[in-house]
């Protein structure tokens, strides 16, 4: 069992757990993370990272290649009418299994001397002044960070709850052993919900799939799609199907006192936009940067409710941390929009299967390679003009 003193303590060793733990420890502080879990630790997941989310985890120091999983170069959007698919304009993203990129963060984080405490969850009394404990030692640290995943206990205990839930969907996902048809990812959208295809080895993909609609499992999602019930008839799973709940989370606060919130801890984006990963190993850089920068004066872990003893450096977090949320929660919110709309979804994806070109540009704006502003007012028209028009 680790000494609870620390520079830094983070609450769950997932991928914004570890991310942050890598920046932070890559800035010099003293880390220590503690799961309830044991690695290597698997959660539901579409498993594909995003060109960005590739970029950043590059800055983390953690290089992922084919051999880990399976490239993409794009993605494909298809209905039973439609189909169109863009290349990333930022090189290709890479379906990953969970476990691995889990493998990859857990390592960097030992070479770097972060210390762990894994199967001891975080005890959380719903007693404000109380330090939360681990293994019965109250944790004394600087900084706590809560990366508890999208129902964090340490968001509750230290007030930061108030939020704005913009939608809430059931997602799941599981493997099957077929090779890759596709060197996209493939969103295939249908009455149900959506699927999504990602390839993560030369003879496995992983299936993920999301819907509004309570008691469904994932193979009502995929029996709804004539094309991927036929894909997949004959292929087996490789493994158990997972779910778990997947919302549009934004926070009115992030930090409050010595506590920051990171990854799903502090908002969340509908798993359709593929980018939960990417935004969690942004923001852990980001955190990383604001305590490097800001003073590192001592702030009772026994006092974080208390806001005017916000210190500089995570105001600095806070300040930037709804920026990196901001387009991520705006693609979802125009994605969900075709989820809950059938005519609308079917003339948007005819719109894109005729003017591929459009399609790509709004993959650019998705992947934050162009801004939405300009997107419309260079394509708005254009795409209001289509989407009005008489078939
Ligand atoms: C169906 C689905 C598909 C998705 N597909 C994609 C995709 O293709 N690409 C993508 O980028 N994102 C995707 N996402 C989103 C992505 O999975 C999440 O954004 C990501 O897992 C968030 O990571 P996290 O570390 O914040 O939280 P989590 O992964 O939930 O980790 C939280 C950790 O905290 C630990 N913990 C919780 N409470 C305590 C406690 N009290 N004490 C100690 N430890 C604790 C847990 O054990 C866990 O390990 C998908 C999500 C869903 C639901």
């Amino acid at each position: 069992m680790c000494s609870t003193h620390c520079d830094v303590f983070i609450a769950g060793a997932g991928p914004a757990g570890l991310a942050a733990a890598i920046a932070l420890r890559q800035r010099g502080a003293d880390v220590l993370l503690a799961d309830a879990r044991r690695p290597p630790i698997d959660k539901p997941c579409g498993e594909g990272l995003m060109p960005n989310a590739r970029h950043a985890l590059i800055q983390l120091g953690v290089q992922l290649d084919s051999h880990d999983g399976a490239e993409f170069t794009g993605i494909l959007f298809a209905s039973d009418q439609s189909r169109v698919a863009a290349d990333f304009p930022n090189g290709p993203g890479i379906g990953v299994r969970r476990t691995t990129l889990h493998t990859h963060l857990l390592n960097r984080a030992q070479d770097l001397g972060v210390r762990f405490s894994w199967n001891t969850p975080l005890v959380i009394k719903p007693v404000p002044k109380e330090p939360p404990t681990l293994a019965g030692e109250p944790i004394t640290c600087k900084w706590l960070i809560g990366a508890d995943g999208a129902a964090s206990r340490i968001r509750a205990w230290a007030g930061l709850d108030s939020a704005d839930l913009r939608s809430r969907r059931f997602g799941f996902r599981a493997h099957y052993r077929i090779a890759p048809w596709s060197t996209y990812v493939e969103v295939h959208w249908g009455p149900l919900g959506q699927a999504y295809i990602t390839p993560i080895g030369p003879e496995e993909v992983c299936i993920s799939a999301m819907s509004r609609h309570a008691g469904l499992r994932l193979t009502d999602i995929l029996n709804s799609i004539p094309f991927l019930r036929d894909k997949l008839a004959a292929a087996p799973t490789t493994s158990t199907e997972r779910g778990s709940l997947t919302v549009t989370r934004r926070l009115r606060r992030v930090t409050r006192g010595n506590v920051a919130l990171i990854g799903d801890a502090s908002g969340s984006v509908d798993a359709i936009t593929g980018e939960g990963l990417a935004l969690a190993f942004r923001q852990a850089l980001l955190l990383a940067d604001s305590l490097d920068r800001g003073p590192r004066r001592h702030s009772a872990a026994q006092d974080p409710h208390t806001s005017h003893n916000q210190p500089g450096s995570l105001a600095l977090y806070e300040s930037r941390h709804a920026a990196i949320l901001a387009l991520p929660q705006r693609m979802a919110s125009l994605l969900l929009l075709l989820d809950r709309h059938p005519r609308l979804r079917a003339r948007t994806l005819r719109v894109f299967a005729a003017r591929p070109a459009l399609f790509r540009e709004f993959l650019a704006v998705h992947v934050g390679e162009q801004t939405l502003p300009r997107f419309v007012l260079h394509h708005g028209a254009e795409l209001g003009t289509l989407l009005l028009a008489p078939r």
